[in-house]
C-alpha cells in the first residue's frame, strides 16, 4: 500500500548535527521558513546501494541565513553536507475518507501498511501516504453545477464504515467560487470529483482529500453568513462511569485531565471512557507510553463490540501511536495530529472524543527540543511557553455549529504522569489551570484497589454549574444539591477516619461512627465501579439515578443504633447488597429481589423516627 511520494530537488544542506536537531543552510537563495517540513537525504545508504532515505524534519527556528530543524527519525549517520529537500509545506495531515479504524504514528504514517511491507520494526526514512491510494469510495454529490461554494461547505458524502463522511470545500477557500463540474460514482482519493470556478475565471480541481497544517486549528467561523460558531458546552458527556457522571462531570465539548502516579490507573480509566462515552468518534493519542499498553488497545478494540450496538469499537476509532520506543520529536507532533483529525470530524457534525495518554511525555519532548535550541528555560527546564502550549491544545476542544447548521463537538481528556505523583510540577499545574474537570488519581486508593482510583476529595468539576440547567431538566431540581451534599459527607467521613486513626474507634461518638460508615458505604458502592464485571463496567445515567436515590436515602437517614457493632453490621450488609445490585442486570429478577431487600432493610433499621 505504501507508495513513494514525489519530492522536489534538494535546495539546502546540513551544516551541523546535534542529536535530532540539525542546522541547515540554503544552497542558493531559497528562503527557509519556520514550521516548514524538510527532508534530509543521508548520503550513506545510496552509496551502499540501498534505497534512498528521506528523513522528515520540521524547521523550528530561522536565524539569519540558517535554520534549525527537528528530525522526526533517528539521525544516525546524518552528516554535514547532506542534502535537504524543502517541501514548501507546513507539517500537515491528510483529511479524507479512510481515517477511521486506522493506526497511525505521530506523523500520520499508517502503521499497518508499514508493518505489512517492512515487518514489525519501523524502517527509517520511508515515505508513506496516510490514506489508501487504491481504495475506491462511493461519492454522492450534494451540490450541482452553478451552486456557490464557500469554505467548509459539504460538497458530497462518502460512506465510511457506518458513518457518513462529508467531503467539505477546502477550509482555506476564499473569494467567490461556484461549482463548474461535479462527478458521481466511485473514485480513489486522488481522482478529481469536483471542479470549482471563481469570479476571475480561475478553476480549481478538488479530490475527496484536503490537507491541513496540524499546528493551526481548523477555523470555526468558516461559514456562509457567519453561521458557524463556537457554542457554550451545555450537556454532560455521559461516560457511564458513576464517579464521573454523578460527581465530576465533563461537558460534551469540554476538557478534562487525569493526573496520577505510575500504575494508579490512568490508562485503564481512559480506555473505559473511550469505550463507553456517548460519542460518535474516538481518537486515541498514545504518546510516549510503554508499547505494551498501546498494543493492548490496538489488539482489543477491533474485537470489542461497540456499546452503541453497531460493529466494533475500532470502526469508529483512530489510534495515533508514538510509544516510548519511537523517536521523541514525533511525539510532540502526535497530539497536534490527533486534534486536527478530531476537529475535522467535528466539522462534519460528529461528537468526537480525543484521549491523550500522556501529555507529560509530550511536554517532555518539548522540553528536550527547547533544551537543544538553548532557549531560556522556565520551571524545571520546561520551555517558558509550556503553559501557553498546553492551553493552545486543550482550547481546540469545544462545541461548534457547523456550516450545515449541525452541532459537532470535540471533547479532550488528557492524562498527566507527574514524576513521583507530585501534582505541584509544571505540567500538572498548567493543565489544572486550563481544564475544567480534574480527576486526580491517588496511589493510596489504587493500593487499596478502590477503582477507579480517583480521589473524590481532590478532584473537581467546574462544569457542575454550567450543566445545572441540563440536570434540572433531565434529572430533577434536587440532583446537583444532593450530589454536593454527598461530597460533603465524604469530607466529613474522611475527617472522622483521620481522627479514628489517632484515637481509635473508642475515641469517637457512635454518631460520628455512623457518619464515617455512611461515607465509606458511598465510596464502596457508588464511587467504586468494577471494570471486570460485564454489568457494572458501564452504568447508564438512569441506572446511576436509581442507585444514587437509594444511596442518598441511606446516607441521609438519621439512624439510632445501640452501639458501634450494630452500625458496622448494618453497613456491611448494605454494602454487600448494593454491590450485588451493581452486578445485577436491569430488569432481572435478581435486581427486583435486591431492590425489595434494600427497602425491607431500610424499614427495619432503627431510626430516630421509628424510635420516637
Ligand atoms: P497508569 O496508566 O496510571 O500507569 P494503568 O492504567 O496502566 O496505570 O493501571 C495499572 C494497573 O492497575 C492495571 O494494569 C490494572 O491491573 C490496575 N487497574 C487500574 N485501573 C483499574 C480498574 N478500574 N479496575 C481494575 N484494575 C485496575
Ligand atoms: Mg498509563
Amino acid at each position: 500500500m505504501t507508495s513513494h511520494v514525489q519530492l522536489p530537488e534538494p535546495t539546502a544542506e546540513i551544516i551541523a548535527v546535534q542529536d535530532d536537531l540539525v542546522t541547515l543552510a540554503p544552497l542558493e537563495n531559497a528562503p527557509l521558513i519556520k514550521n516548514e517540513v524538510v527532508y534530509i537525504i543521508p548520503h550513506g545508504p545510496e552509496r551502499e546501494g540501498k534505497p534512498r532515505e528521506y528523513l522528515k524534519a520540521e524547521v523550528l527556528r530561522v536565524r539569519g541565513k540558517s535554520a534549525e530543524a527537528q528530525v522526526f527519525e533517528s539521525t544516525a549517520g546524518v552528516r554535514v553536507g547532506d542534502k535537504v529537500i524543502q517541501s514548501g509545506e507546513m507539517l500537515s495531515v491528510a483529511l479524507g475518507p479512510g481515517l477511521l479504524s486506522t493506526v497511525f504514528d505521530g506523523l500520520q504514517n499508517p502503521l499497518a501498511d508499514i508493518a505489512a511491507e517492512h515487518g514489525f520494526f519501523l524502517p527509517r526514512g520511508v515515505l508513506t501516504n496516510a490514506l489508501d491510494q487504491k481504495r475506491k469510495w462511493a461519492f454522492e454529490p450534494k451540490v450541482k453545477a452553478g451552486d456557490p461554494v464557500m469554505a467548509g461547505d459539504t460538497l458530497g458524502t462518502v460512506p465510511e464504515g457506518r458513518f457518513e463522511h462529508k467531503v467539505m470545500a477546502p477550509f482555506t477557500l476564499t473569494g467567490s467560487w461556484s461549482v463548474e463540474r461535479v462527478r458521481e460514482g466511485t473514485f480513489t482519493i486522488n481522482e478529481v470529483v469536483i471542479t470549482l470556478r471563481n469570479d476571475r475565471d480561475e478553476t480549481r480541481d478538488l479530490t475527496m482529500v484536503q490537507h491541513w497544517p496540524v499546528r493551526r486549528a481548523i477555523p470555526e467561523g468558516l461559514v456562509r453568513s457567519g453561521q458557524s460558531e463556537r457554542l457554550y458546552p451545555r450537556e454532560p458527556l455521559i461516560t457511564t462511569l458513576r464517579l464521573i457522571d454523578t460527581f465530576f462531570p465533563i461537558a460534551r465539548g469540554g476538557m478534562g485531565c487525569i493526573p496520577g502516579p505510575f500504575g494508579a490507573g490512568k490508562t485503564v480509566l481512559q480506555s473505559l471512557i473511550s469505550r463507553f462515552s456517548a460519542v460518535n468518534i474516538v481518537i486515541v493519542v498514545a504518546c510516549g507510553e510503554r508499547a505494551g499498553e498501546v498494543v493492548e488497545t490496538i489488539t482489543e478494540f477491533p474485537h470489542q463490540p461497540d456499546p452503541s450496538g453497531d460493529g466494533t469499537l475500532m470502526d469508529r476509532t483512530v489510534i495515533i501511536c508514538n510509544t516510548s520506543s519511537m523517536p521523541v520529536a514525533a511525539r510532540e507532533a502526535s497530539i497536534y495530529t490527533g486534534i486536527t483529525l478530531g476537529e475535522y470530524y467535528r466539522q462534519m457534525g460528529y461528537d468526537v472524543l480525543l484521549i491523550a495518554d500522556s501529555t507529560s511525555r509530550w511536554a517532555q519532548a518539548m522540553r528536550e527540543t527547547s533544551g537543544r535550541l538553548e532557549e531560556i528555560p522556565g520551571e524545571e527546564a520546561f520551555p517558558a511557553y509550556l503553559d501557553s502550549a498546553i492551553k493552545g491544545i486543550y482550547e481546540r476542544a469545544g462545541v461548534l455549529k457547523t456550516a450545515t447548521g449541525d452541532t459537532g463537538s470535540l471533547t479532550m481528556i488528557g492524562t498527566v504522569s507527574p514524576a513521583g505523583g507530585n501534582f505541584e510540577e509544571p505540567v500538572t499545574q498548567s493543565t489544572l489551570g486550563t481544564v475544567k474537570t480534574f480527576l486526580g488519581l491517588s496511589s493510596e486508593r489504587a493500593y487499596k484497589r478502590f477503582y477507579p482510583a480517583v480521589d473524590p476529595l481532590l478532584s473537581w468539576s467546574r462544569y457542575q454549574g454550567q450543566l445545572g440547567d441540563w440536570y434540572r431538566e433531565n434529572i430533577g431540581p434536587d440532583w446537583v444539591p444532593r450530589v454536593e451534599e454527598m461530597i460533603e459527607l465524604l469530607r466529613k467521613g474522611d475527617e472522622i477516619t483521620r481522627m479514628m486513626q489517632v484515637t481509635g474507634e473508642e475515641g469517637i461518638s457512635t454518631e460520628d461512627f455512623v457518619l464515617q460508615q455512611k461515607a465509606l458505604f458511598l465510596d464502596m458502592v457508588y464511587l467504586q465501579q468494577d471494570a471486570f464485571d460485564d454489568v457494572d463496567v458501564s452504568a447508564p445515567l438512569t441506572r446511576q439515578q436509581e442507585t444514587f436515590d437509594l444511596v442518598y436515602r441511606i446516607a441521609t437517614t438519621e439512624f439510632a443504633f445501640g452501639d458501634k457493632d450494630a452500625v458496622r453490621t448494618f453497613f456491611t450488609e448494605q454494602t454487600s447488597t448494593f454491590k450485588n445490585l451493581n452486578y445485577s442486570a436491569d430488569g432481572s429478577n435478581e435486581r427486583k429481589d435486591l431492590l425489595e431487600k434494600i427497602n425491607r432493610n431500610l424499614h427495619a433499621a432503627p431510626t430516630r423516627m421509628n424510635q420516637a
